[in-house]
């Protein structure tokens, strides 16, 4: 501040002396040369404008008094004297004082008002925007630096030379005269334009414009303010894209801001659950919903942030208070601003679940008359089985009736008769145990089992049809084979029914031993497998592909289930079941199970 007024100081001080000199030369010439009075106050006058165009009123003011002795003392008679003689000089000096005195003040307050308007035009330049002022033709009379730099021509390529929308080839939202008409109306105008930059690219403006209107209210220039807004805009492009495409998605999908509240809910999600845009947003999401999730919320929570995604199965509930079971899937995306957004995709798996539960209903139903058909066909095997012990027994009790009524009778034989009959009465119970635990109805049930255990019982049961056959049975069981983990009874029905069609398949044969091998072992450290090989007729290449099929049926009265039956039970155990050619003549069939784990039908 102090500076300041140092500076103005000196500067008029100096502004002083030359006016003081310029003063003394045009004294010396006008008295040298004798000049008129009028003349010299026309040359002194020309001196104090452009004193006044530089300095300040002071300087000014100050070279007219000096002006003022001047012309009294060395150019008004008589001479070297502030004595006037003629009158009329006497006015000639006043009009002169008056004149410069006008002159000063009008020039000072000409160059105040010009210098306001230097600083705010310096101040526009300070700015970002871009500022242009247009006048009622367009042609560009003012340009800022932030004009100058968006658009890359500088003020003096511009100014006063082209009009601005044919400079900037300017691309405006509506028709350009109804702008003009609404900035007439209102004396203002806010939209988007489409402007072309000197280098030939496009550059998107947010554009505000005031009108200027003269003391008549008359428009004189409009100024236009304009904001790059080209990669603001081209990022809400994408977002609205993005949002467009996530409304057209045919899953329901909600945006929640972790931990729980709704920030977007697509269309399909007002399909689905019924509520609205407006009702979901920013309502806590598990709580519309009433997720029943199938991990707790923490851990869900916990695990959502380690992992950044999450997928299953969750089971929510509509407006209406109907259930529904979704395939979710969770994606977390953190913001750059820390906020954590999920993105939670929900697709409608209530139908499919239901037709899938149905469906596995019926396989199950099916399964059960494929092993009740199976134990059928086995009743006369089944009755041969329990006859024989019954038989055993009741031949048993007539020894044991003998030996009590011999004299004396004899007790030890009796005891061992009867011994004879429990363990006969036994061995019928667990043949009826094991057809009962065949085609009785219970739901699947996976347990750790000996699979050997379970094809020893298989062949007890079919024991009668083996030798009704006469067949060539050979076992080869591993002992190296571990418990295997799954449902006992679906297990001995595949290879139940393995048995059953290698004895259909020999029954064809007739001209070589009917020789049947059932074996188990691991095929690899994760599998046990179980093969049946016979040597019947063995398969036919042609309908290799359709043996697993339904309804595929070779045999007069078959029903074409036992295959596929057999190979659904054990891809439900997470195993495999095919077929191919013994050597040198009949069919194998192999299955293998999983050691550990595997699915359930
Ligand atoms: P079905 O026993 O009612 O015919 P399956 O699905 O059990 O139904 O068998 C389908 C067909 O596969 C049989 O009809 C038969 O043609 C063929 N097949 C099954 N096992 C053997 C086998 N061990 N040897 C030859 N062909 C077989």
């Amino acid at each position: 501040m102090l500076a300041n007024q140092n500076a103005g100081f000196w500067h008029a001080a100096a502004q002083c002396l030359a006016g003081s000199i310029a003063v003394a030369l045009i004294t010396y010439v006008c008295f040298q040369l004798q000049v008129n009075l009028a003349t010299a106050v026309c040359l002194y006058l020309v001196v104090v404008v452009l004193l006044s165009l530089q300095g300040n009123f002071f300087s000014s003011a100050v070279v007219s008094l000096i002006v003022g002795g001047c012309l009294l003392y060395y150019l008004s008679p008589p001479i070297f004297s502030f004595w006037i003689s003629d009158p009329s000089e006497v006015v000639v000096i006043i009009v002169f004082l008056a004149i410069s005195a006008i002159i000063t003040h009008f020039v000072s307050r000409v160059r105040h008002s010009t210098d306001e308007l230097r600083e705010q035009a310096d101040l526009l330049n300070l700015t970002h925007d871009s500022i242009f002022v247009r006048d009622t033709h367009n042609l560009i009379t003012y340009w800022n630096r932030g004009a100058a730099e968006l658009y890359g021509w500088t003020p003096g390529e511009v100014i006063g030379k082209v009009t601005t929308h044919q400079l900037l080839q300017t691309v405006f939202p509506a028709p350009v005269d109804e702008i003009e008409a609404e900035v007439l109306r209102n004396g203002r105008w806010e939209g988007e334009l489409r402007h072309t930059k000197a280098d030939g690219t496009e550059v998107v403006v947010a554009s505000r414009w005031s009108l200027q209107r003269d003391e008549r209210q008359r428009p004189v220039a409009v100024l236009e303010l304009n904001n790059d807004i080209t990669a603001h805009k081209q990022a809400e492009d994408a977002l609205r894209r993005q949002a467009n495409l996530l409304e057209q998605a045919h899953d329901a999908i909600v945006v929640w801001e972790f931990p729980s509240t709704i920030i977007f809910w697509n269309r399909s999600a007002e399909q689905l659950y019924g509520f609205s845009r407006e009702e979901a947003i920013g309502r806590p999401s598990h709580e519309l919903l009433r997720t029943e999730h199938p991990l707790p919320t923490v851990v869900f929570e916990a695990l959502l942030e380690r992992e950044g995604e999450w997928a299953g199965e969750l089971t929510h509930t509509a407006r209406d208070g109907r259930k529904i079971l979704v395939e979710s899937r969770h994606v977390m995306v953190r913001e750059a601003d820390g906020r954590r957004l999920v993105l939670e995709t929900n697709r409608d798996i209530t139908e499919r679940k239901q037709t899938q539960e149905s469906l596995q209903q019926a396989q199950a139903n099916l399964a059960r008359v494929n092993r009740v058909m199976l134990v059928g066909e086995m009743t006369a095997s089944v009755a041969h089985e329990v006859n024989q012990p019954i038989a055993a027994a009741v031949t048993n009790a007539g020894a044991c009736l003998r030996w009590l009524a011999a004299q004396p009778p004899d007790m030890e034989k009796a005891r061992q008769a009867l011994d004879r009959i429990v363990r006969d009465g036994s061995r019928a119970a667990e043949v009826i145990r094991r057809v009962r635990n065949l085609v009785k109805k219970v739901p699947p049930q996976t347990d750790f089992f000996d699979i050997n255990e379970a094809i020893l019982e298989v062949i007890a049961l079919t024991q009668g049809e083996l030798q009704r056959h006469p067949v060539e049975l050979r076992t080869d069981l591993s002992s190296d084979v571990p418990l295997v983990p799954a449902d006992r009874v679906q297990l001995q029905q595949v290879i139940l029914n393995l048995i059953r069609n290698a004895l259909d398949a020999m029954s064809e044969v007739g001209d070589r031993p009917h020789e049947l091998a059932l074996s188990s072992g691991r095929s690899d450290p994760n599998d046990v497998f179980v093969e049946v090989r016979d040597s019947g007729p063995g398969l036919d290449p042609a309908n290799l592909n359709r043996l697993f099929d339904s309804f595929y049926s070779t045999k007069p009265d078959g029903m074409g289930m036992g295959l596929s039956i057999s190979r659904s039970i054990v891809e439900a155990h997470g195993g495999r079941l095919w077929a191919m050619p013994n050597e040198p003549q009949g069919a194998v069939f192999r299955f293998t199970l999983p050691v550990e784990g595997g699915g359930n039908s």
